[in-house]
C-alpha cells in the first residue's frame, strides 16, 4: 500500500479560513504532525493519530512524516497560514531533497492556505494593492546582517513590508532595531499596522505611523506590516480606520 504526505495550511486561525482542499485532505488523513498548537487545531477522530512536536524540530517532524508515507500511512503535515510560507513545505523538500532515494518517489503534495499577510489585508483594506514583499524577521536560520541588508532594500525601493516573526522571548530587540533602520529611509507618517491572532477571537489590529510605532505592539502571533511612501488611510468616525496602496505609483507609459 502506498502512502501519502500532505503538507497543508491550516490559515490564520478561524475554521471558516481553512479551504475545503485542506478539510479533505485532513478527512482522509491517518496521521497528523506538526507544531504542537496546529495539531491541536485538527479534532480528533477515531482512526487518526496525532504527532505534536516542538517548534524547532522541522527537519526531524520531516523525516517523521515521510517515513510514516512508506510504511503506507496518510500523514498530513500542519502548518498555520499558507504552508510555504516560512513553514513546513520547504523542510519537506530539504527532508526529501538530502533523505532516503524512495521517498521522492511517494505521493506528496502541498495545499495552500490564507497566510497571515492576506487574512491582515483583507481586515484592514489593500495594503498590497501595490508591489510588496515578506520577510521573516527571525535571525534564527539566517544572519541578522542579511535582515537589515533586507529591510534596507525594500524599504529604498519603497516595497510594502510583511514583517513574520516579529518578536519573541529569545529574539526581544530586532523589532525595534527594524524600526530605527526603517524611520531612517522612510518618513515618519508611513502606516504600519500591527496585526495580532487575525481571525481568532483576541484579534486586534492597530495602525501606528512609523516615527510612533514601538515594538512592545507585537507578540508572536502578531504580523507587522509596513506601508510605502504611498500607503494611505481613511479615517472612519468609528476610528477603524481603512488601509490601502493605491495600485499605481509614478508615471505610467
Ligand atoms: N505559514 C504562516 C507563517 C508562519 S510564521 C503563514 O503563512 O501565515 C509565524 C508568524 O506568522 C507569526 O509570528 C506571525 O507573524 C504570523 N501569524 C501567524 N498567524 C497569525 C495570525 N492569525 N495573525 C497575525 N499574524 C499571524
Amino acid at each position: 500500500m502506498t502512502g501519502s504526505v500532505v503538507v497543508a495550511g491550516l490559515g490564520p486561525g478561524a475554521q471558516e479560513l481553512i479551504t475545503p482542499e485542506v478539510s479533505a485532505a485532513l478527512a482522509l488523513a491517518t496521521d497528523i504532525v506538526g507544531y504542537a498548537p496546529y495539531v491541536a487545531r485538527v479534532a480528533e477522530r477515531d482512526g487518526l493519530q496525532r504527532h505534536a512536536s516542538d517548534n524547532r524540530e522541522e527537519l526531524d517532524r520531516a523525516g517523521f512524516a515521510l517515513r510514516l508515507a512508506t510504511e503506507g500511512r496518510h500523514v498530513v503535515i500542519v502548518s498555520s497560514g499558507d504552508p510555504g510560507v516560512f513553514a513546513m513545505a520547504a523542510a519537506l523538500f530539504e527532508a526529501i531533497e538530502a533523505g532516503d532515494p524512495s521517498w521522492r518517489e511517494l505521493d506528496i503534495r502541498v495545499l495552500p492556505g490564507i497566510s497571515a499577510m492576506f487574512a491582515t489585508a483583507a481586515r484592514i483594506g489593500a495594503p498590497l494593492g501595490h508591489d510588496f514583499c515578506a520577510i521573516n524577521l527571525s535571525d534564527n536560520l539566517k544572519p541578522w546582517e542579511t535582515v537589515e541588508k533586507r529591510l534596507r532594500a525594500a524599504a529604498e525601493a519603497d516595497f510594502v513590508i510583511a514583517l513574520y516573526n516579529p518578536i519573541s522571548k529569545a529574539r526581544p530587540w530586532q523589532l525595534g532595531r527594524a524600526f530605527e533602520l526603517l524611520r531612517s529611509i522612510h518618513p515618519a507618517s508611513v502606516p504600519v499596522i500591527f496585526a495580532t491572532a487575525i481571525s481568532d477571537p483576541r484579534e486586534r489590529i492597530d495602525v501606528a505611523p512609523l516615527g510612533e510605532a514601538v515594538p512592545q505592539r507585537a507578540d508572536m502571533r502578531t504580523l507587522v506590516m509596513i506601508g510605502s511612501s504611498q500607503t494611505r488611510i481613511i479615517p472612519r468616525s468609528s476610528g477603524a480606520d481603512f488601509v490601502y496602496t493605491p495600485r499605481f505609483s509614478g508615471a505610467v507609459s
